[in-house]
């Protein structure tokens, strides 16, 4: 069965920043996922050395930094490779990411003004996934999936 990389915090895991998951995917799409795929879930913050809970992050002029301006760009980097070490070692090709964070975000994320203000843009993960050629959709493109 193919595998797809998902945000682990879309999947119950509770390794968001607020120390919760975000289950933002429909239920049905969820199972129609679940049989069309082997769901790996990663959640590159935890990887890159990040604790659980944790002060949030944006992006601010390609470095990400904490809300208190604690510079944790290497952590984000760090856990960018690991996804990407994922992908290489078990062939995966397809990302299913939550959109907006600083990580896992594709298409949009916040300014870096910690004002709840979107941009254009990706996250750091989704970055690095997208240049080694990963398809990576967002949860409002689950459907996309399952075509
Ligand atoms: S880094 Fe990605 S997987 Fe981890 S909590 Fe944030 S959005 Fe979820």
């Amino acid at each position: 069965m193919e595998k797809l990389l998902v945000s682990a915090c879309m999947l119950g895991i509770s390794c968001r920043y607020d120390g919760k998951s975000k289950r933002v995917l429909n239920e049905n799409v969820l199972a129609r996922l679940s049989q069309k795929y082997e769901l790996v879930p990663f959640c590159p913050e935890i990887y890159g050395g990040l604790p659980t809970p944790r002060t949030p992050s944006e992006i601010v002029s390609n470095e990400v930094h904490m809300k208190d301006g604690t510079n944790v760009t290497e952590n984000y980097k760090r856990g960018a490779c690991e996804a990407l070490r994922l992908c290489d070692t078990f062939g995966i090709k397809k990302a299913l990411l939550k959109e907006r964070s600083p990580s896992c975000g594709k298409g949009q994320i916040y300014d870096g003004s910690f004002q709840g203000k979107l941009i254009s843009g990706n996250g750091v993960t989704t970055e690095l996934l997208l240049s080694a050629g990963i398809l990576v959709f967002g949860e409002s493109e689950a459907e996309e999936l399952l075509v």
